[in-house]
This record gives structure tokens, C-alpha cells and sequence, in this order.
């Protein structure tokens, strides 16, 4: 069953909308109707249930997914969601992004994604642990450096991925780093991987800014969610742009201040209360209507489907910088579209998060590890020049953002398949003679 909208009154699940999003760009293409239909669903999708022990000793089962959607340019790479109302729609949807994400960014990898039905928040670190590696015995056969490498999403840590990748390790009988990225940096992971979803997100915030003509240091933004993408996404763009944060939200509340609000105060305060409610010389302001502020920069960076066709003709911004995956409907979308908003379409602006987490695996096979600064210069460079094929092509074909970012990733995608053969068993030969009848003996 697909997913009921959590938002607005758009009636597709996040799957409908990546397939409908994919149809949008495969009709500008005139792709062929069986390359469309490949690139629809999912190559292999992997359904778990795993046994756990919970601390009173009860055994609790739980239900896992991994999806891999298309490994046409390279092993699938994608997080892993742990969240008390995932679904497989979500999970397929968001491996599909990965694949455009990966594609986009021309970094050698295809599109996956993973979750498990649980409440972290509820859960100790001691059953936590029992759940990560009870995942990757479910589904390790089909985990490795050269088919499938995982990483941190909504709710998952690096402990989450050290204990996974020290699980996969111990199942396959060798040290295998390479496994799993979002690492701890003593186990393998790279420096800048923490911020590096905010941060790529930020450098394609530079570019549309320079695009449209607006200084940032005199520019205001929004940012729905204080998560890992949020937090760093605010963060840098006060210290990289200059530009000033008005208003912050999380899942326990939103508070705005025009004067501004000091970031790194804000994550201290919500280090401490478990929330930025009620930080100081801020006002509340209710969730929903933060995305309505008047602001140059909007970033949502919590869930999916926020921007829904009820709420996009109130958004104010000039940009929409989606740090989330799959914040706007696609009715929602034409809807910005004709206002005139740059929308930075999610598979660009959170590609700095999957771009050094491939670093991680670069790192990983030399087993040499690069400092800071060469991280973010080849993030920098390689997301920047992403966002320039994005917009080049919207200005030579005439087409959003988004439409253009599947564009440009669609054709690398189907390149790679066509080199390597469509379909098991190779080439049937159109002109070919129907096969004799073997000899009677
Ligand atoms: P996170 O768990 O660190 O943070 C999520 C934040 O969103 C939390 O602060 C939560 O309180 C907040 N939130 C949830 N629902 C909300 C709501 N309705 N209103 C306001 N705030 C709400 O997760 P994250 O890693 O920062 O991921 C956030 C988004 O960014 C997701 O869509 C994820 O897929 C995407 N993303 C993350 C990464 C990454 O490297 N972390 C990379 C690419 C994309």
C-alpha cells in the first residue's frame, strides 16, 4: 500500500511523486518507453524481519527494508532511516533519488536506500546496537564495497555504522571499511562527512545567489529542520555567505527572531533542552507556518512532502534550497515554478552528503586519508559543477530545476546502461532468421 501524504492534500505517496517526477523528465527526453519502465522500479528490493532482545528480555521483531534501485553506473550507495512510520514507498522513492543523486554528481555509484520500522528515541544504546547488527545479518549477502555500500540518514549515527560495519566484518571474516561510510574518522570515516550534506547544500545556495544576482550577506533565511543537514546548513550560511538565519524549527517546536539568530548558540541551546523551543530573544511560531516567512532562503531540511500544492502559493522565498529529500509535491512544485522561485531540487542540494561519503570509500580502497580542506575543495568543485549542468540545461531546454537535474542525470544513467546491455542474455538480433528445427538423426 503507498504511503498517505503526511502533509497537504496531495494524493501521491513519495514514490509516486519520484515516479512521477521521472515521467515529467523522461517525456521531455522522449526516453524509450522501456528505459522509462526500467527506471521506474526498483532492480531488487530486500524485506527483513529480525528478532531482537530487548533489555526487559523480551524478544521484539522488527521490520526492515533495503532497496536498490539502479547499479547501471556503479555499486548502489544510500543511507539507512530508523523511524517509527518507514515504508518500503519511502524507502523505494528515496533509493531512486540516490541513483539521480549519484548520477548527477557523476561520482561512480547507483541509488539504494534502507530503513527499519523503530523508534530510536525509545530505544537504549544496548538495543540499538542488537538491531544494527541484526539488520546487517539480514541482508550482508547482498551488502560490499562493490555492490552496495550503506550510510547514516534520519536517526542513524556513526556508532549506528560502526557497529554495522564491524557486524559485516565479523560475517564475512575480513576488515572491511569500505562497507559502510558516515564512519567515525578512527574507523575509517572521512573528515567533513559530518557537516558535509549542510555544507554542499550552502555551495549550491552560493551559486543560485551569484545566478540571480543576490548578495548574501545581505539575504535572510528560513530552515525547517535541526537535524544533521539543518543545523549545518544554517551554520555555513551564516559563516561561508553571511547570510542571516531568521527563523529555525524542529519536530518540538519553531521560533523566529529577525535580527537573526546565532546559530551556533542555537545548537548549544538545543544540545541541552533536546530542542530549539523556547531559545532565547526568539518568538514561537507555529511549525507549519515557517515555510511562509518572508525570506530570501527557504531550506527545508526535515521530511518529505512539506511543500504541498495547499501551502506553496504562500511561500515567500527567492530560493528554495531542499537539504531534505522530497520536500515539494509535484503539484506544489509547478506552483513554485510559476512564481518564479529557484528551487534547488533535492538531489542537488543534498548531494555533499553522498559526494563525501564516496570520498570515504576512496579514502577507504587507498587507505590514505585526505585532510579537511581537500575534502571541501573537492566537494566544492564537484557540486558547483553540478549545479551548472542543472541550470544550463534548464535555460537551454526551457525547463524547471528539478526537471533539468533528472535530465542531466537521466542521460549519464541510461549511458551507462546502454554500454553495458539492457537486458540478461545480450542482444537479440532483429534481422536474424527464425532458428532451423534441428536434424532428424
Ligand atoms: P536528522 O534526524 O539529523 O534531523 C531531522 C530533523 O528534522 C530533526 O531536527 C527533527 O526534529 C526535524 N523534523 C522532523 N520533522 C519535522 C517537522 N515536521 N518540522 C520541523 N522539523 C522536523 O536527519 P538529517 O540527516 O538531518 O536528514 C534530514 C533530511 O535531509 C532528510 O530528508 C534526509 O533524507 C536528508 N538528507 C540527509 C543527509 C545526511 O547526510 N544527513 C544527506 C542527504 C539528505
Amino acid at each position: 500500500m503507498p504511503e498517505k501524504p503526511k502533509g497537504g492534500s496531495d494524493e501521491k505517496s513519495a514514490f509516486q511523486i519520484a515516479q512521477a517526477q521521472l515521467d515529467k523528465a523522461a517525456k521531455e527526453l522522449a526516453l524509450e518507453p522501456a528505459l522509462a519502465a526500467i527506471l521506474r522500479e526498483p532492480m531488487r528490493e530486500i524485506h527483513v524481519n529480525l528478532p531482537v532482545q530487548m533489555d526487559d528480555g523480551t524478544i521484539k521483531l522488527f521490520k526492515g527494508f533495503r532497496v536498490q534501485h539502479n547499479d547501471a553506473r556503479g555499486p548502489v550507495k544510500g543511507g539507512i532511516r530508523f523511524h517509527p512510520e518507514e515504508t518500503i514507498d519511502t524507502i523505494r522513492a528515496l533509493a531512486s533519488w540516490m541513483t539521480w543523486k549519484c548520477a548527477l554528481a557523476d561520482i561512480p555509484l547507483g541509488g539504494g536506500k534502507g530503513g527499519i520500522i523503530c523508534n530510536p528515541k525509545e530505544m537504549s544504546p544496548g538495543e540499538l546496537e542488537r538491531l544494527s547488527r541484526a539488520y546487517i545479518g539480514g541482508i550482508f549477502r547482498l551488502l560490499g564495497p562493490d555492490i552496495d555500500v550503506p550510510a547514516p540518514d534520519v536517526y542513524t549515527t556513526p556508532q549506528i555504522m560502526a557497529w554495522m560495519m564491524d557486524e559485516y566484518s565479523k560475517l564475512t571474516g575480513a576488515y572491511c571499511p569500505g562497507v559502510i561510510t558516515g564512519k567515525p574518522l578512527a574507523l575509517g570515516g572521512s573528515r567533513g562527512r559530518e557537516d558535509a550534506t549542510g555544507r554542499g547544500a550552502i555551495y549550491t545556495v552560493r551559486e543560485a545567489c551569484t545566478h540571480l544576482g543576490m548578495d548574501p550577506v545581505n539575504a535572510t533565511a528560513v530552515v525547517q529542520g535541526f537535524g544533521n543537514a539543518g543545523t549545518y546548513a544554517a551554520l555555513l550560511a551564516e559563516h561561508l555567505l553571511g547570510v542571516r538565519i531568521i527563523a529555525i524549527s524542529d519536530t518540538k517546536g519553531a521560533v523566529i527572531s529577525k535580527h537573526g539568530i546565532d546559530v551556533a548558540e542555537a545548537i548549544r541551546y538545543k544540545r541541552e533542552t533536546g530542542s530549539v523551543a523556547g531559545f532565547p530573544s526568539t518568538k514561537p511560531i507555529a511549525g507549519d507556518r515557517l515555510l511562509e516567512i518572508e525570506t530570501d532562503i527557504l531550506i527545508p531540511a526535515a521530511l518529505e512532502r512539506v511543500i504541498t500544492k495547499d501551502n506553496a502559493d504562500r511561500i515567500k522565498a527567492k530560493i528554495v534550497a531542499e537539504a531534505a529529500n522530497g520536500p515539494t509535491t509535484p503539484e506544489a512544485d509547478a506552483i513554485l515554478h510559476e512564481k518564479g522561485i529557484l528551487v534547488i531540487p533535492d538531489f542537488l542540494c543534498n548531494a555533499g552528503g553522498v559526494i563525501v561519503s564516496y570520498f570515504e570509500m576512496v579514502q577507504n580502497r587507498q587507505s590514505y586519508y585526505w585532510e579537511e580542506s581537500e575534502v571541501h575543495e573537492r566537494l566544492d568543485r564537484k557540486i558547483t559543477k553540478a549545479f551548472h549542468d542543472v541550470l544550463m540545461t534548464s535555460q537551454q531546454r526551457g525547463i524547471d530545476m528539478r526537471t533539468a537535474a533528472y535530465c542531466v542525470a537521466i542521460q549519464r544513467v541510461i549511458e551507462a546502461m546502454k554500454l553495458r546491455g539492457l537486458a540478461t542474455g545480450g542482444k537479440a538480433k532483429k534481422d536474424a532468421p527464425p532458428a532451423k528445427p534441428a536434424a532428424k538423426k
